[in-house]
């Protein structure tokens, strides 16, 4: 099954946004599998796709040792699955861009690895902010405008952009 994986900082609200997708309907039902492990959460997605949450990086609170693990087992991970559609590239509208998302982009970019990138929590800020703040990342993380979408979990603000456009590249890929 082809992959749609999932992937940011901690606390940057992947769980938040993988559940209200997953609510929505459109992407459909997500139920665990057997695949799940203590690292790699993986979610079968009506036979149909796998859901992979990977793990939320650069977590201040976790050791260096099982930082350097998760940040190689996310890189083996990308770099060994072949079947990889696109990955969601979630990162903090409120915050200024990080080292950890960085070198993230930096790796996918370098791997050629197909991703889009939800800016989330954007209800956390001001119209104002909210702009001035997409600028910034967008000219720092650079993806064509149909691969950058601002998201909110709690208001469900441009949940249904993201929630289209993956739902084009999966039927996109039983097409092809
Ligand atoms: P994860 O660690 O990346 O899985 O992040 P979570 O989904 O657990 O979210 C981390 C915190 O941010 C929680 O307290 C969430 O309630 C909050 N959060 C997540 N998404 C949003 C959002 O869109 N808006 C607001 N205001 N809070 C959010």
């Amino acid at each position: 099954l082809p992959h749609l994986a999932f992937a940011g900082r901690s606390n940057v609200g992947k769980s938040s946004l993988i559940n209200k997708l997953a609510n929505t309907k459109k992407l459909a039902k997500v139920s665990q599998t057997p695949g799940k492990t203590r690292l790699l959460n993986i979610f079968n997605v009506d036979d149909r796709f796998l859901l992979v949450d990977l793990p939320g990086y650069g977590y201040a609170k976790v050791s260096k040792e099982m930082q350097k693990q998760w940040r190689k087992m996310i890189e083996d991970y990308l770099i060994t699955t072949k079947d990889i559609m696109i990955l969601v590239f979630l990162i903090d509208s409120r915050h200024e861009p990080q080292k950890k998302d960085r070198e993230l982009y930096e790796f996918l970019v370098y791997n050629d690895i197909e991703f889009i990138i939800a800016a989330t929590k954007t209800d956390k800020l001001s119209k104002n902010q909210l702009n001035k703040n997409l600028a910034v990342l967008r000219k720092e993380f650079k993806v064509p405008d149909y691969r950058f979408y601002p998201v909110s979990s709690k208001t469900g603000e441009g949940i249904k952009e993201l929630e289209d456009y993956l739902k084009l590249t999966i039927d996109n890929f039983y097409k092809e």
